[in-house]
């Protein structure tokens, strides 16, 4: 303005037309990033992706109004850190401080999925981007988005749960099963695996109907489920079949206990339509010790094969080809 005034003009309405022209072009300039602003704001709002801002100097923090709506709290309000923290679950907060400063020491940035529980008391997942801005080599600013991810958190949950868990009994799949067994087979963390499969469970299906039959399996997962409480993972690998993994540490004798307390359990009379039917299981074991973790399944197998043909109701271990044969309950 100084210059202006002291610029080398021949007269004052020379003047005046300089600093209406200069006015005019502030203004245009003005209503140009008033109308990038709102655009900006419209496309973040489309995109529920809010910015946010934080001066390191006195933590002072600038959000967009999609930032408040996430954290339900009123928009224009005066945003401070102690509040907005306060809103994270305690796991999230330290997850999110230990960033934070770490991305400040290195001047870097980072990504976290926070879990927070709004003003409003509503749960919600958060994506948050940060980056460190400095000002001649010092960190002065950290600044980034915020994104309201909890639909997409749940629909990937669900795919997860789909993925590894029966519909129908709510168990473990069979798809999850493999991949404990090897995984605890293989860390020596197993002490057997056992096959239960319902005796004479097409009886039902063709007698009742399959939706009686479907009554009748999810029944006999719970009952398989109460009896295994202990059990580090209870499946259904197929049709009227499920699989039992049983931790490392557990002897033998506790291992054929359980077994008889499965067919015990599964012995107990269903009802099916208001009538009492019942059906029972047979139960195959491989113990982990000295078998490689590949085996076990077909060890599993192979006993189970045998405690059907001993008369089902019944349990067999696997100890070699050659003991297959002979009832196992007494060994
Ligand atoms: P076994 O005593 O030898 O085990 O014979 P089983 O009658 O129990 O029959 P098996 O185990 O050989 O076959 C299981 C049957 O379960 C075959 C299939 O028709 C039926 N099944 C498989 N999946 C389902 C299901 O999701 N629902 C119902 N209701 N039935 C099913
Ligand atoms: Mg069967």
């Amino acid at each position: 303005m100084h210059e202006f005034l002291s610029g080398d003009f021949d007269d004052a309405d020379a003047l005046r037309r300089r600093i209406a022209a200069q006015d005019a072009l502030i203004a245009a300039q003005a209503c140009e990033l008033a109308h990038s602003r709102k655009i900006f704001a419209r496309a973040s709002e489309a995109a529920q992706i809010g910015v946010w801002e934080c001066e390191l100097a006195d933590n002072s923090l600038r959000w967009s109004d999609v930032v408040y709506d996430i954290f339900d709290l009123p928009r224009g309000s005066m945003p401070d850190r102690a509040t907005a923290l306060a809103l994270y679950t305690p796991q999230s907060r330290a997850e999110m401080e230990r960033r934070r400063s770490q991305a400040i020491a290195e001047r870097s940035s980072f990504t976290f999925d926070a879990e927070i529980v709004t003003a409003r008391g509503v749960q919600k997942f958060m994506r948050i981007t940060a980056q460190v801005e400095c000002e001649a080599g010092v960190a002065v600013r950290i600044f980034g988005m915020k994104q309201d991810i909890t639909a997409e958190k749940r629909a990937v949950d669900k795919l997860r749960h789909l993925a590894a868990f029966d519909a129908m009994t709510g168990l473990a799949n069979r798809a999850q099963f493999q991949e404990r067994l090897t995984e605890r087979a293989e860390a020596g963390a197993l002490a057997a695996l056992l096959l239960v499969d319902l005796d004479g469970f097409k009886q039902v299906n063709d007698g009742h109907g399959h939706m009686a039959g479907d009554a009748c399996l999810r029944e006999a997962a719970a009952r398989l489920s109460a009896t295994c409480a202990e059990a580090d993972l209870v499946a259904r690998i197929g049709g009227d079949e499920f699989a039992v993994l049983v931790g490392a540490g557990v002897n033998l004798e506790t291992i054929a206990e359980l077994a008889r307390a499965i067919t015990t359990a599964m012995g107990e009379p269903f009802r099916l339509d208001g009538r009492s039917h019942t059906l029972g299981a047979s139960v195959g074991i491989a113990l982990a010790a000295g078998a490689a973790p590949s085996d076990l399944f077909v060890n599993a197998d192979t006993a189970l094969y045998a405690a059907k043909s001993g008369g089902r109701g019944t349990f067999r271990i696997f100890k070699g080809e050659a003991s297959l044969g002979r009832d196992s309950e007494a060994a």
